[in-house]
């Protein structure tokens, strides 16, 4: 029994332990929080010393709230899950895509200025809003996207400081009337 025992809880511990290790979101199998906040700082490291912008996007879904009362969690979790896809279709390799929590993604573009990073926000705006999505044989309606974009040095030079420039612009555009991308202010 011993013997069959031991390998089995060791297994298990395993297991949790590279769950928590986790870099993944179970959701959306975007990034998530902490592995955004460890890269995002290793990146504008590397930023800085070749002398390259970076930016991000950050984006929160639109009377997200009214939609799953409307439609139900479980469609609310497929738009999740598609808004998700069509910012990885629309990112490069290099570029990185995470799950900050709740319906609010964060988008990393190394290499990119504020013309890049916004033509890209204004593509993922553009996308969500013209998505058909259906549940259960239902047409689900349009859904929408507000963006905030913060760019470095433009804006601003540590990870927190970033993040919390793109948040700020975000605000901006859901106080603007969502559905909208707003650049931080300089
Ligand atoms: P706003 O346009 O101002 O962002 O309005 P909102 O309703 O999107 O904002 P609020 O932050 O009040 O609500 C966020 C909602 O997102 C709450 C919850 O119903 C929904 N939500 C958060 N996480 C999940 C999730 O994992 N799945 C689903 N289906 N819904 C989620
Ligand atoms: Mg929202
Ligand atoms: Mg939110």
């Amino acid at each position: 029994m011993a013997d069959r025992v031991g390998p089995a809880l060791a297994n298990l511990k395993l297991r949790e332990t590279l769950r928590t290790l986790s870099i993944r979101d179970p959701l959306t199998g975007l990034f998530n929080r902490r592995y955004l906040e460890e890269s995002l700082v290793r990146e504008l490291h590397r930023a800085a010393r070749t002398d390259k912008p970076l930016s991000v996007i950050v984006i929160d879904i639109d009377h997200f709230k009214r939609f799953n009362d409307q439609f139900g969690h479980e469609a609310g979790d497929l738009v999740l899950r598609t808004f998700s896809e069509i910012v990885q279709q629309n990112i490069r390799k290099s570029d990185m895509a995470c799950r900050l929590g709740g319906e609010e993604l964060v988008v990393v573009l190394p290499d990119a200025g504020i013309d890049v990073a916004s033509a890209r926000a204004e593509t993922l705006r553009q996308a969500f809003h013209d998505l058909q999505l259906r549940y259960q044989n239902k047409p689900l309606g349009s859904v929408t996207a507000s963006f905030g974009v913060a760019v470095y040095p433009d804006h601003a030079t540590t990870s927190e400081s970033l993040l919390q420039l793109g948040d700020t612009a975000l605000y901006r555009a859901k106080h603007d009337g969502r559905n909208r991308v707003c650049i931080a202010k300089v």
